[in-house]
């Protein structure tokens, strides 16, 4: 199974983020009530790797209806501020 690539995260701040694309090899998402961006790092360096697309390592998540055995099997995803939190935007409760 091929980890779900998030297409498009407009959180610039974030340390793994270069051109609102994701680098982080791979993410966390969630906890069990709420689908934020476990990975996100405010802090002026640059991580990750650019030449790569950051895709989903796992997705605590377990009512979204694309979770399976807290499995992220969206096609992909897309990430961004939801007022003050960095969510994941393709979160849909089952
Ligand atoms: S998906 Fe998460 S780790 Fe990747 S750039 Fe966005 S906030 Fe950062």
């Amino acid at each position: 199974m091929e980890m779900p690539v998030v297409r498009e995260c407009t959180v610039e701040e974030c340390v793994y983020n270069r051109d609102q694309a994701c680098h982080a090899q791979a993410i966390t998402v969630g906890d069990m009530r709420h689908p934020h961006c476990d990975t996100y790092l405010n802090a002026p360096a640059k991580g990750g790797d650019p030449n790569s697309t950051g895709r989903v390592g796992a997705c605590k998540v377990a009512n979204c209806r694309h979770n399976e055995q807290f499995e992220c099997r969206a096609p992909g995803i897309t990430v961004g501020h939801v007022e003050s939190a960095v969510d994941c935007m393709t979160y849909a409760p089952a």
